[in-house]
């Protein structure tokens, strides 16, 4: 482990990237600065070197005779077992392989029993998927949002409260346990969108009372491509498969098809053996640099980024709540002046900075805060340094007083530096630039 307590200067764990040189406009390089992981997270050292370990067996999971296809079943179903101590899994629930938290949410909205209730604040992955959702707006603090669910509960039964664990816009974390129980005393079952929570903070979720989580590989350290969804087997068990398909049948004839039961019914198709193994070696080594001091490591850099930002005139930082108890390291936030695309692309092309800009899957939430026209995010974790904080406190701080070096222009709603001498490396030579289809599309309540 590369640990190193009582220095937030230092990482607090290696990742992949962390020595990335990148170009800048004015023809120089420097170290890249990732400010993005609540998009997705860098790989651990230890989930390449697991990857690494696995490659030379991968073969067909659940399948094969042969002594590759073995191992990967049996590192298959081993990651199963990690994953549900990891997250205090208890004996009737079932972890299942997903996508993501997206595929994991799609899933489990096709065997709820009635009504969902969301927050406005959720991410469109835990607003869209739910078919009879109803949306409660979160108050300014927690407590009169926890009264509003209350009210709606009482007021038409639901089968479900679904509940971002902390906001993927502010990092505010919500009290999952108070959840809980008013979700519970009304007779409605909790899911946790743990995208943003499960990566930054433990979540025991039979001490907590969840009932199901949902998280991603690609946030947790494990860009692999596999994501979770935990929880109790019974609705599960119930519902039609997700997808149709091998692997998930006892019997198939032509005219009948006897489905299996969890996890199987869910998971057709030829697993991401290589993702789940990923998602859980991310899942062991977290608890080891938890034990470390990771979180409050990050707690340090996440106060320190916070004050700094807050520290620079015309500099603004959005929050939701008054009264949030605890905020992962996600700090989204406004300069006077600068639109959001123009800041991203700032930060980038004179400093090497990479940060998110636009809303965040999160439409209604940037609406009701009055900030349509999106914002700026900067997110960090293990491989991040009290270094990369103060450089972009710095940046900031100098486009704030003396505004940018470099030209910049909108095209089709995505900010480049004009002129953009950088060149891309080798394996991406000739390619176009994409723009985020979060940052131009809209999604309201309504629709
Ligand atoms: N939920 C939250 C809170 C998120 O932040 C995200 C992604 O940013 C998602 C769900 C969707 O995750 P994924 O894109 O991995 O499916």
């Amino acid at each position: 482990m590369t640990a190193v307590l009582n220095n937030s200067c230092a990482s607090f764990a290696a990742v992949s990237g962390a020595d990335l040189q990148v170009p800048l406009v004015d023809g120089t390089s420097c170290t890249y600065a990732n400010f993005d992981y609540a998009a997705s997270a860098p790989a651990l050292a230890e989930v390449t070197a697991r990857i690494a370990e696995l490659l030379p067996y991968y073969s067909s999971v659940h399948r094969g005779a042969g002594y590759a296809s073995r191992v990967c079943t049996a590192a298959y179903e081993k990651a199963r077992v990690t994953v549900s101590d990891f997250v205090g899994a208890q004996p009737d629930s079932v972890v299942v392989f997903t996508r993501n938290t997206t595929d994991s949410l799609n899933l489990l909205a096709g065997c709820v029993p009635g009504d969902t209730v969301v927050l406005d604040i959720e991410h469109h992955a835990n607003l869209l998927p739910w078919r009879d959702r109803r949306v409660v707006v979160a108050a300014d603090s927690i407590a009169e949002t926890l009264a509003r669910i209350e009210v709606e509960l009482e007021t038409k039964p639901a089968a479900l409260l679904a509940i971002t664990g902390a906001s993927n816009v502010t990092g505010e974390v919500l009290p999952i346990r108070e959840l809980a129980q008013l979700a519970h005393s009304h007779g409605a079952r909790i899911l946790v969108d743990g995208a943003q929570l499960v990566p930054h903070r433990r979540i025991d979720i039979g001490d907590l009372g969840v009932d199901y989580l949902a998280f991603s590989g690609h946030k947790l350290y494990a860009p692999h491509g596999a994501g979770v969804l935990v929880g109790k087997q019974d609705w599960l068990d119930a519902a039609e498969p997700y997808l149709a398909g091998g692997g998930a049948v006892r019997s198939v004839s032509i005219d009948r098809t006897e489905w299996a039961p969890v996890p199987a019914r869910h998971e057709a198709g030829t697993p991401n053996v290589l993702g789940v193994v990923a998602l859980a070696t991310a899942c062991e080594a977290l608890a080891l640099h938890e034990s470390a001091g990771s979180i409050s490591h990050e707690r340090e850099l996440s106060d320190r980024l916070r004050d700094g930002l807050s520290s620079i005139d015309g500099v603004s930082l959005l929050t939701v709540w008054s009264d949030a108890p605890d905020t992962v390291g996600i700090v989204t936030f406004k300069v006077d002046g600068y639109g959001p695309g123009e800041i991203a692309a700032y930060l980038s092309a004179e400093h090497g900075i990479g940060v998110r800009d636009g809303k965040f899957c999160a439409h209604p939430l940037l609406s009701r805060l009055g900030h349509a026209g999106g914002a700026v995010r900067a997110s960090l974790g293990l491989g991040s340094s009290g270094s990369d904080v103060d450089r972009l406190i710095d940046a900031v701080r100098t486009l704030a007083t003396d505004g940018p070096s470099w030209t910049y222009e909108e095209d089709g709603g995505w900010w480049n530096p004009v002129p953009d001498p950088r060149p891309f490396p080798d394996l991406v030579d000739g390619a176009a630039g994409v723009g985020s289809p979060c940052a131009t599309q809209t999604v309201s309540i309504a629709s």
